[in-house]
């Protein structure tokens, strides 16, 4: 069982998780992860913010300390309700973790110590978001990176299910703080769960997904609040019915960035994005056109907003002979992606979607599709309107 940020956001709530523990652990054998207090991480990076310091080694020390609290708070608890329990770190699991701080990826749990523990003890209460590299540095897997963790040692002790507990009473088919007509779905396949994770439904960490994936291991999401069924994430087999389109998502996280009157050669954009790429700079979305003149091609591509300055610099800097005429960005761009495993076997989503958002008078600035899922870049200004027109258009909501 996970628990996120505002399910133990104060006393109240950290006992309200104590009380969901009683329910279950002598059906169970649990082993709980936990977020820090809501807020509490943002907090923690606005400090470091004031020290604008270089090394993020550091900055997972800082940034990982609110899950030290909420476990031994849990923790001290469970033992006043006489449920025995054992609050860990992850360095003390050990979660090892590669060194790429601030996003740091599980290499291995040690999940002899962790039945170890659970062997002597009523429940396992372990910090989300943690590990420990091999050189014995603290790390952290990502913003939101406590659903990994709970993915990850789910799958590594082969666990029945993993219950994702936030603040949600599941996923819905738009994010309902902005789709007031949003309906919770009751199964999704991990294949859609991924795309709309990774295209900005902030609901799953998209590593936990793929993870969950992989490991075939079955997720509920669910409100700690609210005592009834979440939605269930499983193997596409498991669906009965394959929805053509089942989410609308969004995410401002991305800027675009244009390249124009380049050389209109083979190589050019190899060139370009050579230069990104061995700054672990990652492209997303990608539109090349000819100029008016014949000669001359635009080149038009996303990276997220923390990746545009420095795409821009090393693209001025470093142009490796590259000509072009001007380069420009915008930061205030914003992808709306539609989703269902349906469309890899029914014609006109894209249509439909693009005729949509022409009613609405939204111009596209850019698209890429997979085989379950369609994008689109447009202004910032118009995510609101796009998201619930698309989420209307396909019938997706509790009033269409
Ligand atoms: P936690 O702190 O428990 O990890 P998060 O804030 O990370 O919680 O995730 C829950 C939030 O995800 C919800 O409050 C909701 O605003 C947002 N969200 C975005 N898209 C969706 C969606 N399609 N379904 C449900 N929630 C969504
Ligand atoms: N506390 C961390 C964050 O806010 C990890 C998490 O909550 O998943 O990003
Ligand atoms: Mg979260």
């Amino acid at each position: 069982m996970k628990f996120g940020g505002t399910s133990v956001a104060n006393i109240n709530r950290i006992k309200n998780v104590a009380s969901i523990i009683n329910k279950n652990y002598k059906k169970y054998k649990l082993v709980i992860v936990l977020s820090a207090m809501a807020g509490v991480t943002n907090d923690l990076q606005k400090l470091i913010d004031q020290i604008d310091y270089p090394s993020s080694k550091e900055n997972d020390l800082v940034l990982t300390s609110g899950e030290q609290v909420t476990v031994g708070l849990l923790s001290m608890i469970l033992n006043k309700m006489k449920i025995k329990s054992i609050p860990l770190l992850g360095w003390q699991v050990p979660i090892i973790t590669d060194s790429s701080h601030e996003k740091a990826k599980i290499l291995n749990i040690n999940k002899d110590n962790i039945l170890k523990y659970l062997d002597e003890n009523d429940v396992v209460v372990l910090a989300g978001f943690q590990g420990i590299n091999t050189e014995g540095k603290i790390t952290s897997i990502g913003r939101g990176g406590s659903d990994t963790t709970a993915v990850a040692i789910a799958s590594s002790l082969n666990a029945e299910r993993c219950d994702i507990f936030t603040d949600v009473d599941g996923v819905y088919s738009g994010d309902p703080t902005i789709v007031k007509s949003a309906k919770k779905i009751d199964k999704f396949s991990y294949e859609e769960m991924l795309e709309m994770s990774s295209m900005g439904a902030k609901v799953l960490h998209t590593r936990s997904v793929e993870l969950a994936m992989k490991n075939n291991l079955t997720l509920q999401v669910l409100s700690s609040l609210i005592n009834q069924e979440g939605t269930f994430i499983v193997n596409e087999k498991k669906l009965i019915e394959k929805e053509v389109v089942s989410g609308v998502s969004y995410s401002k996280d991305e800027s675009k960035i244009t390249i124009s009157g380049i050389p209109d050669k083979p190589g050019i954009a190899a060139k370009i994005f050579r230069i990104l790429s061995r700054n672990n700079i990652n492209i997303d979305m990608i539109v090349q056109n000819i100029s008016q003149d014949g000669i001359s091609a635009n080149l038009t591509f996303t990276v997220l907003n923390k990746d545009m300055k420095i795409s821009k610099n090393l693209l001025e800097k470093n142009s490796e002979g590259i000509l072009y005429k001007q380069l420009s960005t915008n930061s205030e761009v914003a992808k709306i992606s539609v989703i269902g495993m349906g469309m890899m076997s029914q014609s006109g989503v894209a249509e439909k979607m693009f005729q949509t958002l022409a009613d609405q008078k939204i111009n596209i600035l850019a698209i890429s599709t997979s085989e379950i899922k369609i994008s689109v870049l447009i202004e910032e200004k118009y995510t609101n309107n796009a998201v619930n027109s698309l989420h209307s258009a396909y019938r997706l909501g509790i009033n269409n």
